[in-house]
């Protein structure tokens, strides 16, 4: 290992997102650049800027790696002895395995074991104030050729939304909501939204709140689905065990890396549970691995694979299209995509080389 740079990058949005744990107007996202004697490779940090949505940001990654995970690196070490900050070992060993592959001329895809061309895309839509703005929104993508759509929902943008917007779609369009933790049990409403047919409910508890989930799974006929809880593989199986969920979401980001994500849905494949690629609003570089890793089987339930153009008016790499309500799997060397020099020379606002021996 030569070199690595850590770069924060920042993307305006083409909408601002809003879900139960915050607003996100633009994107901030840390790239990792890994520099070998054979190749570079890239990796993409799923933390965002704040701990709304899981403990990591992208500071605490940008620590992690400067002070804890790259010296492993150099040393020739092994991560694992590093508790927690996964997004940021995600970041790390995607960009390193990019790197090997990019060497070895091989794809991603291949070295996961896929051999799907192409995967469902599926498109998470935030929470609006105008109810016809949000329609609207949601015709569009469906008109675009997205057959999946994820609404996000929380106390008080519920029922009644859910109602109008299967109103509005049909039943012919897959229709998932996603509370990010914000209900309790005490809250009944969800209940109520087993009249609208949803593929899942995602999160509808805290994330730590396993025992929970498997007693409102008891009152549900809708799947529940659990993405921040499943920060493991081993807690993937202990959600399974306990009945605690029908979809299990799996992030690298959450998990730690392609390699857990993959024992992840081994553990799903293997006790017949659903499983879904989840999403983070990635750039071009965390789509890459995002799609690749959506198009091993076991991946039932239509994830959070949408094109670049749904986020970003321009992506740090070339663009991934929507082509009749799919995404084609990238096949060239590692990621398959690569960052846009000219792009990333605007969109940069801070980085940071790492040598060995420093
Ligand atoms: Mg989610």
């Amino acid at each position: 290992m030569r070199s690595v740079e850590l770069l924060r990058i920042r993307l305006p949005l083409a909408q601002p997102f809003r879900t139960a744990s915050g607003t996100t107007t633009v994107k901030d996202a840390l790239l990792v650049r890994v520099v070998t004697l054979d190749a570079e490779g890239w990796g993409e940090c799923t933390a965002q800027a704040n701990a709304s949505y899981m403990p990591e940001t992208i500071d605490s990654a940008r620590l992690a790696l400067r002070d804890e995970l790259v010296p492993r690196l150099f040393a020739g070490s092994s991560l694992d002895p590093v508790r927690g900050h996964h997004a940021a070992k995600a970041a790390l060993t995607g960009a390193v395995l990019d790197a090997q592959l990019r060497a070895e001329g091989r794809s991603l895809a291949t070295y996961l074991r896929s051999s799907a061309t192409q995967v469902d895309a599926g498109v998470a839509v935030g929470m609006r104030e105008d109810l016809h703005e949000l329609l609207a929104q949601i015709t569009g993508y469906v008109a675009d050729g997205y057959r999946s759509v994820k609404l996000k929902i929380a106390p008080g943008h519920d029922v009644d939304v859910v109602a109008r917007v299967r109103a509005e779609i049909g039943t012919s369009v897959t229709l998932q909501v996603d509370a990010n933790g914000s209900y309790t049990l005490d809250n009944d409403q969800l209940e109520e939204l087993d009249a609208f047919e949803l593929a899942c409910i995602e999160q509808p508890l805290a994330p730590d709140a396993l025992l929970e989930h498997a007693r409102l799974a008891t009152r549900l006929r809708t799947p529940i689905g659990l993405d921040e809880t499943i920060t493991s593989a081993r807690v993937a199986q202990d959600a399974i065990d306990l009945a605690a969920c029908r979809v299990v979401s799996i992030k690298s980001g959450l998990v730690g890396g392609l390699d857990e994500a993959r024992r992840a849905l081994e553990a799903c494949r293997a006790a017949g549970v659903a499983a879904r690629a989840g999403g983070m609003l990635e750039t071009g570089v965390g789509r890459a691995a995002l799609v690749a890793l959506a198009s091993l089987p076991g991946f039932t339930v239509p994830g959070d694979v949408s094109a670049s153009n749904r986020y970003f008016a321009e992506d740090v790499t070339e663009p991934f299209e929507l082509r009749a309500g799919r995404i084609a799997v990238p096949t060239g060397p590692g990621l398959g995509v690569t960052p846009r020099p000219d792009v990333l020379a605007r969109c940069t606002i801070a980085r940071e080389r790492l040598d060995p021996g420093r």
